[in-house]
């Protein structure tokens, strides 16, 4: 079943790709027989972006349109800019949530691309140095990943208007920690709590 959007709240939340710059251990992609919310987000394709539009419907119904996972939609940012000018043409706010490696991924800035179009970005950061952060997350970069995304954080508040680094309440991590690096990196801060079926 391709679940390609579902609503969660006020927001509508777009699963565009199960591809991912990290493997998470406690993504929920790693035990799929465990629906999210009632939604099996597990796609047998991946959508085109008109077929995204046609999921939305009316985009002014909601809060925000977010593109969320599981997987990161930063690695299709073609397609994530499409359906945001649809949206953003249609009275909509859009919001990106990632894993914050799209411009190493892409080897190259992304975020210019972005501009007017995506109101707010939220990126995870689960770990407080790069070798904890590895260890929580398995980036595709290894340990140089965690200076990637703060270096990505920074540079997004270029861009967007909204940056928010993210942290799930993991066993073990300190989630102040994280707190301070995003102050410190002049973007917003907020925690999220551990369901055991967690959001990228
Ligand atoms: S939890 Fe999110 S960031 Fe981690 S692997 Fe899953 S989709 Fe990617």
């Amino acid at each position: 079943m391709n679940t390609i959007s579902y609503v969660f709240g006020n927001n509508l939340y777009l699963n565009i790709t199960n591809r991912c710059m990290m493997a998470c251990p406690y993504c929920i992609k790693h035990k799929w027989a465990n629906n999210f919310h009632g939604n099996d987000l597990k796609l047998q394709k991946e959508p085109s972006a008109q077929d995204i539009i046609k999921n939305i419907g009316d985009p002014k119904k909601y809060g925000e349109i977010i593109f969320c996972g599981y997987g990161d939609a930063l690695v299709k940012p073609n397609i994530v800019k499409e359906v945001s000018k649809w949206v953003k043409d249609n009275g909509g706010k859009v919001r990106i949530n990632t894993a914050g490696l799209a411009n190493r991924y892409h080897q190259k800035n992304i975020l210019p691309q972005l501009k007017g179009l995506a109101d707010a970005v939220s990126i995870s950061l689960n770990g407080t140095n790069p070798k904890e952060h590895n260890e929580l997350n398995r980036p595709a970069f290894g340990e140089e990943s965690f200076d990637e995304i703060i270096k990505f954080a920074k540079e997004a508040k270029e861009y967007i208007p909204q940056v928010v680094i993210t942290a799930v309440e993991l066993p073990g991590l300190d989630v102040s920690k994280v707190e301070k690096i995003a102050k410190d990196a002049g973007v917003e801060f907020r925690v999220r709590p551990y369901l055991d079926e967690n959001e990228n």
